[in-house]
């Protein structure tokens, strides 16, 4: 059966958005169904993106109307029982971006959705998913539409990210074990504070027995969110009114808030669930669909994001070379295993924020004030809630681990640094190329042009990036390193040392001398032989606009593949 399109993306949520985004980057064939309108600013759920997404997005062309409707948040205020138990700044994280940006969920997705547009791919809507099977090497799904049409669609690969309630996981028959947490109160206010919140900072009450959140909102009101250990009986509906907020809000005396008025407001329970497997055949579960938790750190959309792009990359190998199986299977190897640590530690972090006992409570207050007195105890925490602690241990595409240069340097598996904060950002030449990267440290000899050499052999998956202490011409592929910040992060001796860094910036492989790419072959062998296709290129010219683009000699579709950029034509491949 020849599928109507490469993947079928259900659900235009932050997770959905950001995989059409890196299949369409790609050039891969994407449709993309949500249910729904999207939703209005005064319904949005999430409303802080971390500074990991925040690389995703400048990757993906998305950061600066990021940066240009959201606030910036330096960090995270405590108080409790009247007093400052202190701050959690972002400043210690090991990015470009070190702090988290507030922006409503619904205004992250009209971003997301005008840059997919940008890449040519439309959401339909409404048009919902009704159920869906896997048959004879494709998935068919069954759509209506809000006019009550009905009809099918048929895909290569079909990505779940319905979100919590998704119709796939429902299905596929797939568990979503768990528990009920606690119970969760949502506003957006107008509000008048006996001491104003800081505006660049989010504010965290602790009560005893519940939390409070308190952050600005772009508009000028506020995004108050309270959590509570079960339902609060007075509480009559799940849209709950002004005055029955302002009881629940008298109860954290701490910040005497005062509602002037509410324009929406939620009210709902918050459980702890998670599947057991991400990939079921052709379907992928991500965001959402997959994994739902406590909101400790606003983790949600955040590991949403990185999930898809996680897939992203590995889902468009596997269609350009109709095969892949072991990396596909890696986004369960790897995703899963970061999903169960994520509810494990929100669960365990969500107990002592509920905790009504007073000498409980300020054994808490203490702990927290001396975790918050220790930078490195700030940032290690900063980390682990806000994707900087992923480490991709497991799955076939990650085995090279020690190879020669011991524990030094980042690992396979570990986020790929930049230089420390004022050096050159190498991955500002990352630009559009969606490619591997290959970043070569050493100086001009016979050795490095072998290292460029074998990139080029292999430019289908990998864009080598030459780190030069300085260079005479302005080249793209050139990243200067003239203080040496570069080389320190990557541990690099006097043989120079090769890495290779996988699209979604983590390491893929790594070798300490120049001249042996062995650990690099290794790994992309792994994915060339996982793909079981032979790679061949042809270059032609689109008979549309005369622009030159590259593809598959092989490929019978008539794709054209991905067009070439400046990286593309600098390393273009042989024909074989
Ligand atoms: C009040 C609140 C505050 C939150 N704050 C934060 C925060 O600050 N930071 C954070 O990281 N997370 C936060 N979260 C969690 C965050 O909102 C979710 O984790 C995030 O929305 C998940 O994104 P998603 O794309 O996976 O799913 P969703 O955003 O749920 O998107 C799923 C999409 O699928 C569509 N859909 C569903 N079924 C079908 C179907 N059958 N056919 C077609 N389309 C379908 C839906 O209409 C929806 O658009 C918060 C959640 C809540 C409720």
């Amino acid at each position: 059966m020849q599928p109507d399109t490469d993947v079928l993306v259900v659900g235009a949520g932050p997770t959905g958005l950001t995989t059409a985004i890196e299949l369409a980057r790609r050039g891969i064939g994407v449709r993309m169904v949500d249910k729904v309108m999207p939703r209005p600013y005064a319904e949005s759920r999430a409303e802080g993106l971390h500074a990991k997404s925040l690389e995703i997005f400048e990757r993906q062309g998305l950061l600066a109307p990021v940066l240009e409707q959201g606030r910036v948040l330096a960090g995270f205020a405590f108080r409790s029982g009247g007093r400052r138990l202190g701050e959690l700044s972002a400043g210690g994280l090991d990015s470009p971006h070190a702090y988290a940006v507030l922006l409503p969920q619904s205004e992250i997705e009209r971003i997301q959705i005008e840059r997919l547009a940008e890449l040519g791919v439309d959401v339909q809507r409404p048009v919902e998913l009704v159920h869906m099977q896997q048959e004879g090497g494709a998935v068919r799904a069954h759509l209506l539409a809000g006019d009550g049409n009905h009809s099918e669609v048929t895909a290569r690969y079909l990505v779940a990210a319905d979100g919590g309630h998704s119709v796939v996981r429902k299905s596929l028959g797939i568990p979503f074990s768990g528990h009920a947490l606690q119970g969760a109160y949502v506003m957006d206010a107008v509000a008048d504070f006996a001491a104003e919140p800081p505006p660049d900072r989010g504010t965290f009450i602790l009560g005893r027995g519940g939390f409070l959140v308190v952050g600005h909102r772009p508009d000028g009101t506020y995004r108050i969110a309270l959590s509570l250990p079960a339902h609060d009986q007075r509480i009559s509906a799940d849209r709950p009114t002004r005055d029955e907020l302002q009881m629940l809000l008298d109860d954290f005396p701490e910040m005497e808030i005062r509602l002037r008025s509410i324009s929406w407001s939620s009210a709902f329970f918050i459980s702890s669930r998670a599947v057991d497997r991400l990939r079921h055949g052709r379907v992928f579960l991500a965001g959402d669909a997959a994994h739902i938790h406590s909101p400790v750190g606003g983790q949600g959309m955040n590991t949403g994001i990185q999930d898809a792009v996680n897939l992203g990359w590995k889902l468009a190998i596997a269609i350009q070379a109709r095969g892949g199986e072991r990396l596909l299977d890696s986004y369960d190897a790897e995703r899963l295993p970061i999903i169960r640590r994520l509810i494990a530690s929100t669960t365990t972090s969500t107990k002592p924020l509920l905790w009504h006992n007073p000498v409980a409570v300020a054994a808490r207050n203490s702990l927290l004030r001396l975790v918050m007195r220790l930078p490195p105890l700030q940032t290690a925490l900063f980390d682990s809630f806000t994707g900087f602690s992923v480490r991709y241990r497991s799955g076939a595409f990650v085995a090279a681990k020690r190879h020669a240069m011991g524990s030094r340097g980042p690992l396979p598996g570990e986020i790929a640094p930049e230089a420390d904060r004022g050096g050159r950002r190498w991955y500002l030449l990352w630009g559009d190329d969606t490619r591997h990267q290959l970043l070569i440290f050493g100086d001009p000899s016979a050795a490095r042009d072998r290292a460029l050499a074998w990139a080029q052999q292999h430019c289908e998956l990998v864009r080598p990036i030459v780190v030069a202490v300085q260079s005479l011409a302005d080249d793209p592929d050139v990243v200067l390193d003239p203080t040496g910040a570069l080389r320190r992060r990557y541990a690099v001796t006097s043989s120079g040392a090769l890495y290779l860094v996988r699209p979604d910036g983590y390491i893929a492989a790594r070798s300490s001398a120049v001249d042996d790419v062995g650990p690099l072959a290794t790994y992309v062998d792994a994915i060339l032989s996982s793909t079981g296709v032979r790679w061949e290129r042809a270059t032609r010219r689109s008979p549309a606009n005369g622009r030159t683009f590259t593809g598959r000699s092989n490929d019978s579709s008539g794709s054209p593949g991905r067009f070439a950029n400046s990286a593309t034509r600098r390393w273009r491949c042989r024909p074989t």
